[in-house]
C-alpha cells in the first residue's frame, strides 16, 4: 500500500468508527472502591482483635505477625474470589516507571487429585518473582539472582480486572536477596520514615506534645496525549519511541488557545468517563479533567492522598489511561514531547506534609500558632531545595523530559522556589532582622501580625518556577509526564528530613544555651534565609535574564540535559544526605545512576536508528518517486518546447542530498561504542548524536512541504493533531 493509501484508509477507519458503547455507570456509592480490599471491607471480614492488629501496622509501620497474615489472606482471597479473581499478582514498581507484577493461581491441587482454592498468610506477606529481568544496576552481579517482594500493608490490595479475567493485586516492595532496595517503593517508604522522625523533633521542640506521626501527601496532576491508533500503528516513531521524530508543523498549532478552553471532544469524553469509571472502582479519586494547551492534551487529576497509595494510584492511573484507550481506539501518549512546537506534557506534583494533631504543616493558617510552626516548615523546604535541587533536577532527568524542560513551555532546568509576594515579604522582614523587637512580647503576633492572608487565587500562581508554593504545598512542576512520582517524592522528603534535622539541631543547641524559644525560631528562620534565600525567585523562569542571574550571581545550577544532572547522583554530598538518613545506601544510589545512565542512553539510541531508518526506508523512496515523476514531466514538457521553473526540483534534490549526508554521519555516531564511562556516553548521546537527529529532521521535514502530498509516507502532524 502506498503511504498516502494507507493515510487514507486510516482516516477512513476513524471517521467511520461505531461509537463507543458507554455501559450505563453505576451509582458513585457503590462503584466507589468496590474493587478495593479497603479498611472497611476488612473490618467486616476480620475478627476484631485481627483488624485491630493490622491497623496498628498500617498506622505506626510496625512488624505484622505470621498468624495475624493468615487470617487477612484468607479474608482477602474470599473478598478476591468472589469477586472472580481466581489469580493473586504481587505489583512492584522497578526502576523503569512501569509497575511489574507476577500471576499465581489460588488453585492447589490435592494428593487424591481434587484441587482447592489456598492463599496463606506467606504468600501474602512475601513473594519471590525472578527478579533477573528487571534492571539492578550491577547489584545483582555480585550477588545471587533472586529478588523477594514483600506486602506493603499500607497500600491497600485490589482487584485488577481486564478481557482477561480479575486478579488481585498485592502492591509490594522488590528488594534482593541481601535487601537491596530495587524498587521505587522501598526508598519512598524510607524516606517517608526519614522525614517523620526529623519532623518530629522539630514539633517537639516548637512545644506541641502530642504529635501524630508525620506522612507526605501527594496529588499529581497528569498531562497526556491522545492520538487515535491508526496513525501510531504507520509511525514507527510513535510505536517505538512514545515521540514523533519528524513532521513539519501544522498550519493551525495551538497558537489560537482554542483548544484549552474548548468543549472535550465526544470521543475524548468518552474515553474519560471510561477511565473514571475504573479509577473509582479502584478507589483512585480522579476528580478533574479538561483539554490542555495543545490540540489532542487533556490532564486528570485525582485529589491528593498520602504519598504512597497516591504513588501506587499514580502508577495505577497511567496503566488505566494507556489499556482503556486501547480499547477505544486511540493511544494515550505519555511522553513528555511527542509533537515538536506543541507543548509537551508534564507531572505536576503537588506535595505537602502534615499529621492527624497539626494538620497540614504547609498550610499557613490563621492562627499565629500555626504560622511560625508554618514557616519553619517553610523555610525547612527552601534550604532543602537549595542545598538539593541538583538531586531534585537529577530526579527528573530523563531522556525525554530533556525536550521538555527549559523549553517556553516547562519550568526551566534551574531549581528555584517560588514563594509568592506576600511569603517573599514575610522572608523578607525575617532577613532585615524586623520582628525581633516584638520577639518577647508575642513573638507570634509580630511575626504573624505581618502576616498577609494568603491568597490561593490561581491567578497568583507563577507558571515558570519548577518548584512553587501553591497555597498550602509545594508543587514540584518540572516532573516528565511518564515519570513515576516516586523518585521526585523520595528527593523532596529526602531534602526536607535533612532540613528539619538540621532545624532541630540548631534549635536543640540554642535551647540548651537558655535562649528562649521565640527568639530561637527567628534566629534559625534568619539562619536559613541568609545562607539559602538566593533559591528563591519570582521573576519569569523563562527569562533569559533569570537563566545568567540564577548561575552567574545565585551560584544555582543549570543542569539542562539529563547527561549533565544524572552524574549530581554519584557526588558524595548525595551519597551522604542519602545513606546518613537511611533513604538508600551508597551501594543502592550507585546502582540508580547506572541504571537511569543506561535507560538515557538507550532511549536516544532507540530514536536515532528509528530516525535513520525512518528517513531510509520511508521519507527516501517517497522523495524519489517524486523526483522522478516531476523530473520526466519536466524533461517531456522541455521537449515539447515548454519551458517550466525546476527550481522545485532541484531543492527536492537537494534535501534529499542533505538528509542523506546527515544519515550517514548519524550512522556512523550511532556506531560509536568506546567510551570510558556512562558520562562519556551520554555526553555523546546528548551532544553528538542528539544534533544530527535534529538534522536529519530538519532536512526531512522541509522535504515534507516539497513532496506531493499522496506519496508522503507519515501520517501528518494535521491528521494525527486535529483527527479524532
Ligand atoms: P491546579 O494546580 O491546576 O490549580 P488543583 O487545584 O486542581 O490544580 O490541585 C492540583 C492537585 O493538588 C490536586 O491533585 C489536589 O488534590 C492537590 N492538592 C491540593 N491540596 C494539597 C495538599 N495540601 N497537599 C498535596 N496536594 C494537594
Ligand atoms: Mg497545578
Amino acid at each position: 500500500m502506498s503511504g498516502n493509501a494507507k493515510r487514507v484508509q486510516a482516516i477512513q477507519q476513524i471517521t467511520n468508527r461505531p461509537p463507543y458503547p458507554i455501559a450505563p455507570s453505576e451509582p458513585l456509592e457503590s462503584l466507589w472502591a468496590s474493587d478495593v480490599f479497603t479498611l472497611n471491607k476488612m473490618k467486616g471480614s476480620l475478627p476484631k482483635d485481627v483488624f485491630k492488629s493490622l491497623k496498628k501496622t498500617i498506622e505506626t509501620g510496625e512488624a505484622l505477625d505470621v498468624s495475624i497474615a493468615n487470617v487477612v489472606a484468607l479474608a482477602m482471597k474470599d473478598w478476591a474470589m468472589s469477586k472472580g479473581a481466581m489469580y493473586y499478582a504481587h505489583v512492584f514498581y522497578p526502576l523503569t516507571n512501569l509497575s511489574a507484577e507476577k500471576h499465581d493461581g489460588f488453585i492447589s491441587v490435592q494428593s487424591d487429585g481434587t484441587v482447592i482454592s489456598e492463599f496463606g498468610g506467606k504468600v501474602l506477606v512475601q513473594g519471590e518473582p525472578d527478579g533477573s529481568s528487571f534492571p539492578n544496576g550491577g547489584i545483582r552481579s555480585t550477588f545471587e539472582a533472586r529478588g523477594y517482594t514483600a506486602w506493603d500493608v499500607t497500600s491497600p490490595a485490589y482487584i485488577m480486572t481486564t478481557d482477561n479475567g480479575a486478579t488481585l493485586c498485592i502492591p509490594t516492595v522488590f528488594v534482593s536477596w541481601t535487601g537491596e532496595a530495587l524498587d521505587k517503593k522501598t526508598p519512598l517508604l524510607r524516606a517517608n520514615t526519614a522525614m517523620n522522625k526529623a519532623a518530629q523533633r522539630v514539633l517537639k521542640l516548637l512545644g506541641n506534645t502530642e504529635i501524630a506521626p508525620v506522612n507526605s501527601s501527594c496529588g499529581a496532576e497528569q498531562e497526556y496525549f491522545l492520538v487515535d491508533a491508526n496513525f501510531v500503528n504507520s509511525r514507527p516513531d510513535l510505536l517505538l519511541a512514545g515521540r514523533t521524530l519528524f513532521g513539519a508543523p501544522p498550519a493551525k498549532g495551538q497558537q489560537f488557545d482554542d483548544h484549552y478552553f474548548g468543549a472535550i471532544p465526544e470521543r475524548v469524553q468518552v474515553y474519560m468517563q471510561d477511565v473514571e469509571e475504573q479509577l473509582y472502582r479502584l478507589g483512585i479519586p480522579a476528580k478533574t479533567r479538561h483539554n490542555e494547551v495543545a490540540p489532542g492534551q487533556f490532564e486528570i487529576a485525582p485529589v491528593f492522598e498520602a504519598a504512597n497509595v497516591a504513588t501506587d494510584h499514580q502508577q495505577l492511573l497511567m496503566t488505566v489511561l494507556k489499556n482503556t484507550a486501547k480499547r477505544h481506539g486511540l493511544v494515550c501518549l505519555l511522553h513528555e514531547k511527542p509533537f515538536k512546537g506543541v507543548n509537551g506534557s508534564g507531572k505536576h506534583v503537588n506535595w505537602s506534609v502534615g499529621n492527624a494533631t497539626q494538620g497540614n504543616l504547609l498550610d499557613p493558617g490563621s492562627t499565629p500558632h500555626d504560622n511560625l510552626q508554618f514557616l519553619v516548615f517553610c523555610a525547612a523546604v527552601i534550604r532543602g531545595v537549595h542545598k538539593y535541587g541538583p538531586v531534585l533536577r537529577a530526579a527528573i532527568a530523563t531522556a525525554s523530559n530533556d525536550h521538555r524542560l527549559g523549553a517556553n513551555e516547562a519550568p526551566p532546568a534551574i531549581m528555584s522556589v517560588y514563594l509568592g509576594s506576600q511569603l517573599d515579604n514575610v522572608f523578607e522582614q525575617i532577613k532585615n532582622g524586623e520582628i525581633t523587637g516584638s520577639l518577647n512580647a508575642g513573638v507570634m503576633d509580630l511575626g504573624i501580625s505581618t502576616l498577609p492572608v494568603f491568597d490561593k487565587d490561581a491567578g497568583d500562581r507563577n507558571r515558570t518556577s519548577p518548584f512553587a508554593f501553591t497555597g498550602n504545598r509545594f508543587e514540584f512542576r518540572a516532573v516528565g509526564s511518564g515519570q513515576s512520582v516516586a523518585g521526585p517524592l523520595v528527593a523532596m522528603n529526602t531534602m526536607l528530613a535533612d532540613s528539619l534535622n538540621f532545624v532541630a539541631d540548631e534549635m536543640e543547641a540554642d535551647l540548651a544555651k537558655g535562649t528562649e524559644l521565640g527568639a530561637v525560631i527567628l534566629k534559625v528562620l534568619k539562619t536559613i534565609i541568609d545562607n539559602h534565600g538566593a533559591v528563591v525567585f519570582g521573576g519569569n523562569g523563562y527569562s533569559a535574564e533569570w537563566h545568567k542571574m540564577a548561575v552567574e550571581e545565585r551560584g544555582l545550577l543549570n543542569l539542562r540535559t539529563g547527561a549533565d544532572a544524572l552524574p549530581i547522583l554519584k557526588e558524595a554530598f548525595v551519597e551522604e544526605l542519602f545513606d546518613k538518613l537511611g533513604v538508600l545506601t551508597p551501594v543502592e544510589l550507585a546502582s540508580r545512576y547506572e541504571i537511569y545512565a543506561e535507560q538515557y542512553i538507550l532511549a536516544i539510541e532507540v530514536e536515532a536508528k528509528l530516525v535513520v531508518s525512518m528517513a531510509k526506508t520511508g521519507i527516501y523512496p517517497a522523495a524519489i518517486s517524486h523526483l522522478s515523476g516531476l523530473s520526466s514531466t519536466l524533461a517531456s514538457m522541455k521537449e515539447m518546447g515548454v519551458s517550466m521553473d525546476t527550481s522545485s526540483l532541484s531543492k527536492t534534490a537537494a534535501l534529499v542530498d542533505a538528509m542523506m549526508a546527515s544519515v550517514a554521519k548519524l550512522g556512523e555516531a550511532i556506531a560509536q561504542h568506546d567510551f570510558e564511562t556512562s558520562e562519556e556516553h551520554m555526553q555523546f548521546c546528548a551532544k553528538t548524536i542528539r544534533p544530527l537527529m535534529d538534522e536529519v529532521r530538519a532536512s526531512a521535514d522541509a522535504l515534507e512541504a516539497e513532496i506531493a502530498d499522496e506519496l508522503w509516507p507519515f501520517p501528518t502532524y494535521q491528521e494525527m493533531l486535529f483527527i479524532k
